[in-house]
């Protein structure tokens, strides 16, 4: 949830509950609904949401909803809270998933990437080809260094135990383990990462680094199927306990 004292936004509410006991615990009025992919744990809430207080859906183009919602996709660009968001297509974990980036709040840029991109890892690929995750999260990748990564999931801690039995000497993987296993202690998200911070220890955007390769070559010499190295972590990682 992002409010501003007044109005809200919620990303992916897989449940309505929760979100309708924020809104009336910060006497907050919900004025946009956003929705990147159709999975249940992400739309499960919307139309309650929608029906109890009138918010404004937006969701992908190319994918089964809640109807009805304002459906978006890659290139476009919607406003909710004041904000411009720009939309990125970025398929893969499923085939119309999207993320919401907006520019600029309070000096860095947000990114709602639902289940594409996870701080330390990446969505499963349900609908999509390892090819075109890899170029959505490149799209991902891209942007500036200090853009707060929202994903919808607390996934961090497993993820990093599969980052280091990838790339164990990676320092700043090390640190940043230590770090969140420290905030996860304590009962507090590690979230949001930025986009500087998974470059240096996401594996799923260092497939292209000599370290990652030579791990996932040791892993599979036969790079599953020549899909070459980040097919070859992304299966990996589907089979890793
Ligand atoms: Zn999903
Ligand atoms: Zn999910």
């Amino acid at each position: 949830m992002l409010h501003d004292g007044h109005k809200a936004l919620v990303v992916d509410p897989g449940d309505a509950q929760p979100v309708l006991d924020a809104l009336q615990r910060e006497g907050l009025q919900l004025e946009t609904i956003l929705v990147t992919h159709h999975h249940a744990d992400h739309t499960g809430g919307v139309a309650q949401l929608r029906d109890a207080t009138g918010a404004q859906v937006l969701g992908p183009a190319g994918e089964e909803m809640p109807e009805p919602l304002q459906r978006v996709s890659g290139g476009d660009t919607c406003t909710a809270m004041g904000l411009t968001f720009a939309v990125m297509d970025v398929p893969g974990h499923t085939a119309g998933h999207i993320a919401f980036y907006c520019e600029a709040l309070d000096g860095a840029p947000l990114l709602f990437c639902g289940d594409t991109l996870f701080s330390g890892g990446c969505g499963r690929l349900f609908e999509g080809t390892p090819a075109q995750m890899l170029a959505s999260l490149d799209s991902l990748a891209a942007l500036p260094d200090t853009t707060r990564v929202c994903c919808t999931h607390e996934y961090t801690l497993s993820n990093l135990k599969f980052a280091l039995a990838v790339e164990p000497g990676n320092a700043d993987l090390q640190q940043y383990n230590v770090h969140c296993q420290a905030l996860r202690a304590n009962d507090t998200p590690t979230l949001p990462s930025t986009i500087a911070l998974e470059r240096k220890i996401n594996p799923f955007l260092r497939s292209r680094v000599p370290a990652v390769i030579a791990a996932a070559q040791a892993h599979d010499a036969a790079m599953t199927l020549n899909a070459g190295a980040f097919a070859t972590l992304r299966q990996w990682k589907n089979d890793y306990r």
